[in-house]
C-alpha cells in the first residue's frame, strides 16, 4: 500500500514537472522577437541572440 502511494506521488511529481516544462517552451514560443542581427526568431527566455549574441 505504501508503496503504491509513494509510485502514484512519484508519477505525479514527473508529470508535473513535464507539463511545467512543457508549458514554459510554450509560453517562450508563443510570442517569438526577431533578432535585430541576423533575422532569425529568438525565444523570450534568451536576453541576447543564441545565434549571432547581438541583444534582443
Ligand atoms: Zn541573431
Amino acid at each position: 500500500m505504501v508503496r503504491d502511494l509513494v509510485e502514484v506521488l512519484m508519477a505525479v511529481a514527473v508529470g508535473g514537472m513535464l507539463f511545467s516544462a512543457v508549458a514554459r517552451l510554450r509560453r517562450g514560443q508563443a510570442h517569438p522577437r526577431l533578432c535585430p542581427g541576423c533575422g532569425r526568431t529568438v525565444s523570450r527566455v534568451y536576453d541576447a541572440c543564441p545565434h549571432c549574441g547581438a541583444a534582443v
